[in-house]
């Protein structure tokens, strides 16, 4: 599996592979399976389609790690038209922001700034007043201004959420806070390689350690405080458990979610949202989605058969 992954890694990475992907009629139908559309104006067209099977979105421009200043200006136009026709579409969307998408490779500063215009814009367009700019976590360099970020645009009234990942030996400090704050916060196990100094490293250490995480933001103080928590796994595992303990603390349906990549575990997302689960789909989009898609396929085999058969026109 490992070999599998590292070789679809090399794929993601190539440049010639990339661009002869992208530029292929035939993958484009692959792409569909992994990410929303093109532009924002496609990821809300996508994001309306899914709310007709009752799941919501969470929009995400492709790219992370940006160094170079056009290419930073470029994702916040993307995601600045994105959060421009929130109010139209009429959704209730997140808009995932990965901070090193929007100047944190430059300055702190920089980023802040963006995200803070991008939070206004939000704001200023959430139709339904549930839309929100949801901060992804990245790796654990960029834990502490992550946080201090999002602290700081709520403490600008901006409609601001978090990610925290379990596997981080800081996150239960980390939590108490988010829980004090009454905040929004998703809940990720963690996709970085990070060392035993900063986080727990085996599987069942990392099942415990979401387990744990799980019972403070379904506390009963977390429900008074007015916490949302957002589930975002795959692990039919941690969302059994999330539904026992959301059952057992009284909290209704509508006070926390689960969200899944869109085309990942599709039959179990749509199982989920049948049984009144709210379920909220990661939404990639953007012209850069070889990279992002074939990762996908490293994670899960299964998926090949997608390619084949976007190849074959099929
Ligand atoms: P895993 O540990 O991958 O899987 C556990 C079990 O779930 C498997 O053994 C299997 O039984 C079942 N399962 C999982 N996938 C499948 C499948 N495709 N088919 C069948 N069974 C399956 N990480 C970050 O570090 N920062 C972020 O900001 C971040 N944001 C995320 C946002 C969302 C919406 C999601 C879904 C993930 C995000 N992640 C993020 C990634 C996350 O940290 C995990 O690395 C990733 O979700 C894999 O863990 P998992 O909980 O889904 O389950």
């Amino acid at each position: 599996m490992l070999l599998w992954q590292k070789m679809m890694i090399g794929l993601a990475r190539s440049e010639s592979v990339t661009r002869r992907m992208q530029n292929s009629r035939y993958m484009a139908r692959f792409a569909r399976r992994f990410v929303g559309g093109r532009d924002g104006a496609e990821g809300l067209e996508r994001a309306k389609t899914l709310r007709e099977q009752n799941l919501s979105a969470s929009l995400f421009y492709l790219g992370e790690y940006v160094a170079d200043p056009q290419e930073i200006a470029t994702t916040r136009r993307a995601l600045s038209d994105a959060a421009k026709g929130l109010g139209a579409s009429g959704l209730d969307v997140h808009l995932s922001v990965d901070p090193t998408q929007l100047g944190a490779m430059l300055s702190w500063e920089t980023c802040r700034e963006n995200v803070t215009a991008l939070a206004r814009e939000v704001a200023d367009h959430a139709g339904n007043g549930r839309d929100v700019l949801m901060l992804d976590m990245e790796d654990s360099s960029v834990t502490e201004p992550t946080l201090d970020l999002y602290h700081f645009l709520r403490n600008e009234g901006l409609p601001a959420a978090v990610t925290v990942q379990a596997y981080l030996h800081r996150t239960p400090g980390d939590l108490a806070r988010l829980v004090a704050d009454g905040a929004m916060v998703r809940l990720v196990k963690g996709a970085f390689a990070e060392s035993g100094k900063v986080a727990v490293t085996g599987r069942h250490d990392r099942d415990e350690a979401y387990r744990k995480a799980v019972v403070t933001l379904l506390s009963p103080k977390a429900r008074e405080r007015g916490v949302y928590p957002v589930f975002g796994t795959h692990d039919h595992r941690m969302v059994a458990f999330a539904e026992h303990v959301a059952a057992t603390n009284g909290w209704r349906r509508d006070q926390w979610e689960v969200e899944m990549l869109l085309g990942v575990r599709s039959a179990y997302q749509r199982e989920l949202a049948a049984r009144g689960v709210a379920v909220r789909l990661y939404l990639p989009f953007g012209r850069d989605w070889w990279p992002y898609s074939i990762r996908r396929v490293g994670e899960n085999p299964k998926n090949l058969g997608f390619v084949f058969r976007s190849m074959a026109g099929g």
